[in-house]
């Protein structure tokens, strides 16, 4: 199955009050990892890539190349959607042009009216090429690609005005924040996110950093309206974790413990346990 735009999976979970993991990738194991995950477990499934990470790939181009491949290759039949995660407004044009199916622009650092005119060009460009739009509002705490912010909490009203602009589905700020959550973190705001649902009504919503927060805080943002949860760290810190286990065990030095595809398995194995146990918890399993 080709790409498809993460608009109706996503139009789809709010319907039926479940959420769509985005799993970022870095890198040929992760896409591989996350579609056969997808794929065993019956879900819809959106990649995610940030700017660092393409670069970090060879580039958009590349990053298509490869995800259109795996999917024909691997017999991949659930819905897909391959999105830029933190867009600058060039970077979009750029992921546009490569043939990515979804997009998220990050206008939380300008001004609220700046944010504005910019979704709004981007709105125009994705309904031309049939692709999905992120938005967000109000800054997503910890660091994203360099961007470092504390967990805001995003205004309502400035959630419907970006809301109304036609974009697809809207990242607000409820105190989350990305990367690993300090020990003295407040938790969600729901009173926050109920008053942007109250306001934004059928538009799936959004929740960063995904990683840490506790189980039964993501289910009630689930029933609140989020409707895709972004997972990255959680993976990066599995696949690490599994990867030292190798080293510390000596396998490496064992027969041809040496290839890097045994090297790289249980990591691998430890990304697809993540996702796998992620989509378990959003409910997305068997909605493909
Ligand atoms: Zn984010």
């Amino acid at each position: 199955m080709a790409l498809v735009s993460a608009t109706e999976m996503l139009q789809k979970a709010k319907a039926g009050h479940y959420a769509v993991g985005q799993f970022n990738i870095n890198n040929l194991e992760w896409t591989k990892a996350i579609l056969l995950t997808a794929q065993e477990n019956a879900s819809p499934v959106i990649l995610g890539v940030s700017e660092g990470a393409g670069k970090y790939m060879g580039g958009y181009k590349t990053v298509v190349g490869m995800v259109n491949g795996m999917l024909e290759e691997l017999n991949i039949t659930v819905p897909v959607a391959l999105h830029l995660d933190h867009g600058s407004y060039e970077g979009c044009l750029k992921c546009v042009a490569a043939g990515f199916s979804s997009i998220m622009f990050d206008g939380s650092h300008y001004p609220i009216e700046e944010n504005v005119a910019k979704t709004k060009e981007l709105v125009k460009i994705v309904a031309e090429h049939g692709m999905s739009l992120e938005a967000e509002v109000g800054a997503i705490g910890g660091e994203e690609d360099g961007v470092i912010g504390m967990g805001e909490c995003a205004d309502p009203e400035e959630c419907k005005m970006i809301a109304d602009l036609g974009i697809d589905f809207l990242a607000a700020g409820i105190g989350n924040i990305h990367g690993k959550y300090p020990e003295n973190w407040a938790g969600l705001s729901f009173e926050t996110l109920d008053a942007i649902q109250k306001l934004t009504g059928d538009m799936p919503l959004v929740l960063h950093g995904g990683t840490g927060i506790p189980a039964d805080q993501i289910k009630k943002a689930i029933t609140l309206g989020v409707s895709k949860i972004n997972v990255n760290t959680e993976c990066q810190i599995s696949f690490t974790e599994a990867t030292r286990k190798y080293f510390e065990e000596g396998k490496d030095l064992v027969g041809k413990g040496f290839d890097p595809r045994k090297v790289l398995a249980p990591g691998f194995e430890a990304i697809k346990a993540t996702v796998k146990e992620k989509m378990e918890l959003f409910g997305s399993v068997g909605k493909a």
